[in-house]
């Protein structure tokens, strides 16, 4: 199934080009009150939304794909993972350019498993998640802002120290990203962390339609020029093993964001570009940059 949030928070089932609006299913989630269950109630209570939109589906409203504003799938994540340096091509093309590394983020890894055990995955601010549909607000606009796209793994069950046979389990679905960041020595928790510099979207595809997680092919075109193109085979830390990385340190819960890592061809983005994503499996989505 594909659900989306669009418009003034409704929910959507995204069936070919229209949007089926479902929002009624989320009566099925419960009443909090302070302190509120960390995590994504939406996530967390998956099945019981699935199972009520289901019911709701022959008789909703449909809107054509193309009216409708998109907002980010997940709302409320504890945490924003991110894999640093986890595709070769995107290695070898920080390790050339000054204006990636800075001469501060040394890409050796001699002795690790991969560059993501040495360096480990880093935190998004939460505050920066938009939709496509909110457009990237550059920051900083006197340095280098790049696009990274990426595919996000949706945690949607508590877990903690999940064995990498296991990390299938734990997994809600998937859906793209872009892990928009400012080129310089800062660390990455203050450079990728600017207000909407974790885009999300188009949807949220559940696991269970997704046949090979391991092999999705996406591609990012700026301003219609192709700039980046990979598939997830050729992650180095594959998906399980960011799992079991990241839940090996603190506990994931409903709805936490994996972003697993950005392919070569990243570069600067600047006001007035167009960012589009396309993904064959997750969904494509634009973006404008302002
Ligand atoms: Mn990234």
């Amino acid at each position: 199934m594909k659900i989306c949030r669009f418009d003034d928070d409704r929910l959507g089932i995204v069936q070919g080009e229209e949007v089926c609006d479902v929002t009624g299913a989320l009566e099925v989630l419960p009443v909090s009150r302070w302190p509120i269950p960390p995590g994504d109630s939406l996530i967390a209570h998956l099945p019981e939304v699935i199972e009520a939109a289901e019911r709701l589906l022959p008789g909703a409203a449909r809107k054509p794909l193309s009216s409708v504003a998109l907002r980010a799938p997940v709302c409320n994540p504890t945490k924003v993972v991110a894999a640093p340096v986890n595709y070769q091509l995107h290695i070898d093309e920080s390790k050339k350019d000054p204006g990636i590394h800075h001469n501060v983020h040394n890409l050796d890894s001699t002795g690790f498993e991969t560059p993501v055990d040495k360096f480990g995955p880093f935190l998004k601010a939460n505050s920066s998640i938009v939709g496509p549909s909110a457009g990237v607000e550059l920051h900083f606009l006197n340095r280098r802002n790049d696009h990274e796209v990426e595919v996000v793994l949706v945690i949607g069950k508590k877990c903690k120290n999940v064995a990498r046979d296991r990390a299938w389990e734990v997994i809600a679905g998937y859906t793209m990203g872009l892990d928009m960041t400012v080129r310089g020595g800062e660390d990455r928790s203050f450079r990728k962390s600017a207000d909407s510099y974790s885009v999300l979207g188009p949807w949220l595809t559940t696991a269970d339609e997704i046949v090979d997680p391991e092999n999705i092919s996406f591609s990012l075109k700026l301003n219609g020029e192709l700039r980046q193109s990979s598939n997830t085979r050729e992650l180095i830390a594959g998906i399980p093993h960011l799992i079991a990385l990241a839940s090996s340190c603190y506990t994931l819960h409903p709805g936490d964001l994996i972003y697993t890592g950005t392919p070569d061809g990243v570069g600067p983005a600047k006001p007035g570009d167009v960012m589009y994503v396309e993904c064959a499996v997750l969904g494509n989505m634009e973006v404008r940059v302002r």
